[in-house]
């Protein structure tokens, strides 16, 4: 591993020439690791007039023995003929009241026969620009000038706002990075022994610990002083009233505020260090002591152009709408974050997933595994009795893919959800029993018991009643690689689920890839559907279950609530008593009008379980977003990741205008049981949650005329805790509340926010 070295464009005379440091750790420094050094730079950087060794932590007399023993001189001497080529050695010195770096010059010489170093034994203070020149290499080097990404910028704790900032952080990723930045802050700083040091970003501990050794081995420090790290403004108001003998390190400032605050609290000029500064504004002020300017000027060879920073008030960026992206010292803040509305449309439900429940509304198909958190699986279910049985919406579809793709002759068959006596039924009735003959059927678990030999070549085919869980279809995917080679595949699905169109197209894909390329192997499914699938949230139902029990005990449970209770408990996969009823005790049922689905004929037979589904499938198309929400047109790969989830940049809410423009109170209903925590948290923006809370305040003053029948259901909603408006806004639905008049068993239900 080669040095750390750093290079900087040095003016001598009339001439510009290259001035390189080598710093070397600890215990890397012997005389012949600092001659093999010097020979290789001289090698690779020829325009290289003068060479500093540094060594931040072993004292000086040490390092003039080791040049003094060494032939890095004499390396020196012959690496570049003609050319007037000088190595010197760095050391951190005291000068009165002071530490200075000073640099003395090494000839080469012979001793006792033998080729060696000669230290000149002038010491000379070091240009000044010379450090500021390795400094800034290493920060120009280190890619500590980060730039926002395009339509973003990043606001700062002082107030400003650029497209810029300073990242000291990527500066300390070594040793002996850190080794010369705590010599030189040293020598800047009044070098007494410090009582305590505050930094204002945790990686400035590095710096500290380097200071310390670096002052321990020279004799200037006896102990390690106490180090914390404030956070930047934000944790300034904790730091305690600073004194003499505090130090205080800064990473990076632009305009001097922070060195300014602290000032305020105590700080003393000459024990403020603020490592790198760049210059922002007019107005910008270098305050206590500064490592490194990097602002570029006439009078030198490198650095940056000044900042460009706003004032937040009239940042022309915000004008421009540029996302922003909060920064406190050098990291990022996620805790604010602006905030997208979800909102569904009529048009948001594609056609074939309506035609789909059409075709499955009024079977009693979808039922709702009301407890379960099972990752990987849709929060819905398929009863199997009304698809795929006798007269069930899938059974003549799947029969019809049975005839039309099962390979042919077939050696094996694996069920996944259905055994094979459920499969060699469907079989039959729909005339495919022909093409099971002679085939070995099992079921997924079953499939590594048969021991099947690799080498064979074998033609399968896999069913499943609904295929939701992709990893499972990979698992046997690969499975059947192993046993099949080459052999036709095909995979049979009644109903399959995703969340988006491109986890669908990316199981097509993977089903369907092998040697021969895209469709090497068969991957059909009589339906396909969009469905949320569960995060690792407990579902609405356990969160009602738990808030049921903590009222219970505490006092008795009002009659509603208590057998509601007891359904709870006892509830499975359910696709009736979903929601809580009226106040008035109805079910809450389908309207005439309701907009997902027909609703002329039958309208009774549609069961709760239906409108949950078939919410959930427009909430999951709205997630998904547009681009990404039609199955079989997938989205191309470089379109953008749907927008709608939750991420450090964006939260995502469930605009309380669906609630109006859905006023079906069982839409309503199965729209709060879909939604997720996160969607439903109006505390993160105090216009949303104004907005739900006229509604709610709404509802509240209609009930008793009937206008409130999802009511019971909002109601639990915020009791429960999965839909939270800010404080201000709670405190107002209190009110309205109290003025309502509630049955006893709400009032109950309320009290328990
Ligand atoms: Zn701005």
């Amino acid at each position: 591993m080669a040095e750390l070295s750093l290079n900087t464009r040095y003016r001598e005379k009339q001439f510009e020439a290259d001035a390189r440091i080598i710093i070397f750790d600890g215990l890397r420094v012997t005389s012949p690791n600092i001659a093999d050094e010097v020979r290789d730079l001289i090698s690779r950087r020829p325009l290289t007039r003068n060479i500093f060794i540094a060594a931040p932590f072993i004292c000086g007399a040490q390092l003039e023995r080791l040049l003094r023993e060494g032939v890095a001189a004499v390396r020196a001497a012959a690496g570049l003929g003609e050319v007037d080529l000088r190595l010197w050695m760095l050391d951190l010195r005291e000068h009165g009241e002071s530490l200075r770096i000073e640099v003395q010059d090494v000839a080469a010489t012979e001793a006792d026969g033998r080729p060696a170093g000669a230290p000149s034994g002038v010491w000379k203070p070091i240009e000044p620009e010379l450090i500021e020149g390795w400094l800034f290499d290493l920060f120009d080097v280190s890619g500590a000038l980060v730039d926002a990404p395009p339509g973003a910028h990043f606001t700062k704790s002082s107030g400003k706002h650029s497209t810029q900032f300073l990242r000291t952080s990527s500066t300390l990723l070594s040793t002996a990075a850190c080794g010369l930045i705590a010599m030189v802050s040293l020598a800047k700083l009044q070098y007494l022994q410090p009582r305590r040091v505050f930094v204002d970003t945790a990686p400035l501990l590095s710096v500290v610990y380097a200071m310390n050794l670096v002052a321990t081995a020279r004799g200037f420090w006896a102990a390690m002083p106490e180090a914390r790290s404030f956070s930047s403004y934000g944790g300034k108001d904790k730091l305690p009233q600073l004194t003499v003998g505090d130090m205080v390190l800064i990473s990076a400032s632009t305009s001097g505020g922070l060195a300014r605050e602290l000032l305020v609290l105590g700080a003393r000029q000459e024990m403020l260090l603020t490592v790198y500064y760049l210059a922002a504004d007019r107005n910008g002020q270098r305050l206590g002591v500064t490592a490194c300017d990097l602002t570029a000027h006439a009078a030198r060879t490198f650095g940056y152009r000044q900042l460009e920073s706003y004032p937040a008030e009239t940042c022309p960026l915000c004008v421009k709408g540029f996302v922003r992206a909060e920064l406190e010292g050098d990291q990022f803040l996620i805790d604010r974050r602006s905030v997208k509305r979800l909102r569904l449309l009529r048009s948001t439900q594609q056609d074939d997933a309506r035609k789909l429940l059409e075709k499955t509304a009024r079977a009693g198909a979808w039922k709702v595994p009301v407890h379960s958190t099972a990752l990987g699986r849709s929060i819905l279910e398929l009863r199997r009795e009304a698809t795929l049985d006798e007269g069930g919406v899938f059974e003549k579809e799947f029969g019809r893919l049975l005839q039309r793709f099962t390979p042919s002759p077939l050696d094996l068959v694996i069920c996944v959800g259905l055994d094979a006596t459920m499969l060699q039924k469907i079989a039959n009735r729909t005339g495919a029993g022909k093409a099971l003959e002679g085939a070995v059927i099992v079921s997924h678990g079953d499939l590594e018991r048969l021991k099947l030999k690799e080498r064979d070549t074998r033609n399968a085919l896999v069913v499943f009643d609904v295929l939701q869980d992709h990893s499972q279809a990979r698992t046997i995917n690969a499975a059947l690689r192993g046993i099949c080679n080459g052999g036709n595949v095909t995979y049979l699905a009644a109903l399959t689920m995703a969340e988006t169109a491109r986890a669908a197209t990316d199981l097509d894909v993977f089903l369907t890839f092998g040697e021969r390329g895209r469709d090497t192997f068969t991957f059909k499914s009589a339906g396909r559907m969009l469905l949320p699938y569960h995060t690792d949230e407990s579902s609405s139902w356990s969160r009602e279950r738990a808030l049921l029990q903590g009222i219970a005990g505490n006092r008795a449970l009002e009659p509603q609530l208590q057998s509601r209770l007891t359904w709870l408990q006892g509830a499975g996969v359910e696709h009736e008593q979903l929601f809580l009823p009226t106040i008035d005790g109805r079910q809450l049922q389908v309207s005439p009008d309701f907009v997902f689905l027909p609703t002329t004929e039958r309208a009774d037979e549609v069961s709760q379980g239906d409108i949950f589904a078939i919410v959930s499938n427009v909430l999951a198309c709205a997630r998904a977003g547009e681009a990404n929400a039609t199955l079989g047109k997938a989205p191309g790969r470089d379109s953008p990741v749907p927008a709608w989830r939750q991420t450090s940049l964006f939260q995502t809410l469930l605009c309380p205008s669906n609630f109006k423009d859905f006023n079906d109170a069982i839409l309503r209903a199965a729209l709060l049981r879909s939604a997720t925590e996160q969607e439903l948290n109006y505390v993160l923006n105090d216009l949303v949650s104004a907005e739900m809370l006229d509604l709610l305040v709404g509802q509240l003053q209609t009930w008793q005329s009937g206008g409130g029948d999802a009511l019971p259901e909002f109601l639990l909603a915020l009791a429960s805790g999965r839909m939270k408006l800010t404080h201000s806004h709670a405190v107002q639905l209190q009110e309205a509340v109290v003025v309502a008049n509630l049955p006893n068993y709400l009032k109950q239900l309320v009290s328990a926010t």
